[in-house]
């Protein structure tokens, strides 16, 4: 059994201060080794934090960068693009310029060629009657109404100078079978008003046949097509086949109105030429 004496508590007490005193001693001791180990991690921290913000940055910047060019890249694509739609365009329009030039040529030549027409129209119309008087198709409708009026002319003309056959050179006839035709009292053959005429299985009106030739003759075939079908009311292709022809006979014929007694283009109904 043990009991706290006087003498014991006051020894516990010094041993309690001789414990601080050390402490304190030591801590004096050590203290100046912390602030160098402070000293010396600070600013290694500091560095660090200092690194890591600025790697931070650094790393912002790049995508920054890099977003930057593709948005670069994205705008180039879009100029690229938009260039390339507007050349496009531009190459387009040429075209429709070109285009448009040579529709206005063509129209151009279409137009100087209806003037001559026109011109010579109004410069037959002051002489005399046989050319002035075919000056418009109802003019020339009044004397050559229909196919059976066209026929009885051509026939005049044919036979002008007396019928011959054309089988057997028999010189008398009787009536053929189609109009104005004529058919042989020996061979009996029987030859139709048109044939070995220009006229010979045209598949529009005779009239009109006629007054075509007549315009293609006084206009030394200047005449468009455009311009027969407007007069004579057919299509212009159908109106393009007859003319070329008639265009090709006179330019054969060599014929041209003025040297003529006025209806030169009576004998290109018989040129069997072409
Ligand atoms: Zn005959």
């Amino acid at each position: 059994m043990s009991s706290i004496t006087p003498a014991n508590q006051k020894q516990a007490m010094l041993l309690k201060d001789t414990t601080i005193i050390i402490s304190n001693v030591a801590l004096l001791y050590y203290l100046p080794g912390i602030g160098l180990i402070m000293g010396l991690l600070l600013p290694y921290i500091i560095i660090k934090r200092q690194r890591t913000k600025t790697s931070l940055e650094q790393q912002r910047m790049v995508e920054q960068m890099r977003e930057n060019e593709s948005r670069s890249q994205a705008l180039n694509e879009q100029l690229s693009s938009l260039l390339e739609s507007k050349t496009m365009e531009l190459k387009k329009n040429r075209e429709i310029i070109q285009k448009q030039n040579e529709e206005i040529s063509a129209l151009s030549a279409q137009l100087k060629k209806d003037a001559t027409w026109l011109n010579l129209d109004v410069e037959l119309a002051g002489k005399g009657p046989s050319l002035s008087k075919f000056a418009d198709f109802e003019a020339f409708s009044r004397i050559y109404p229909d196919k059976d009026a066209v026929l009885k002319y051509i026939s005049a003309l044919k036979w002008d100078k007396g019928y011959s056959c054309i089988r057997c050179c028999n010189e008398t006839f009787l009536a053929g079978q189609t109009p104005y035709g004529r058919r042989c009292t020996k061979c009996g053959y029987d030859e139709s008003a048109t044939v070995n005429t220009i006229f010979h299985n045209a598949k529009i009106l005779l009239n009109k046949a006629l007054y075509m030739l007549i315009l293609v003759y006084n206009t030394k075939g200047a005449i468009s097509s455009y311009k027969l079908a407007e007069i004579l009311d057919i299509r212009q292709s159908t109106c393009w086949v007859y003319s070329s022809k008639f265009k090709k006979k006179l330019l054969q014929s060599k014929d041209s109105p003025g040297k003529t007694d006025g209806e030169g283009w009576s004998r290109m109904v018989l040129d069997q030429s072409v």
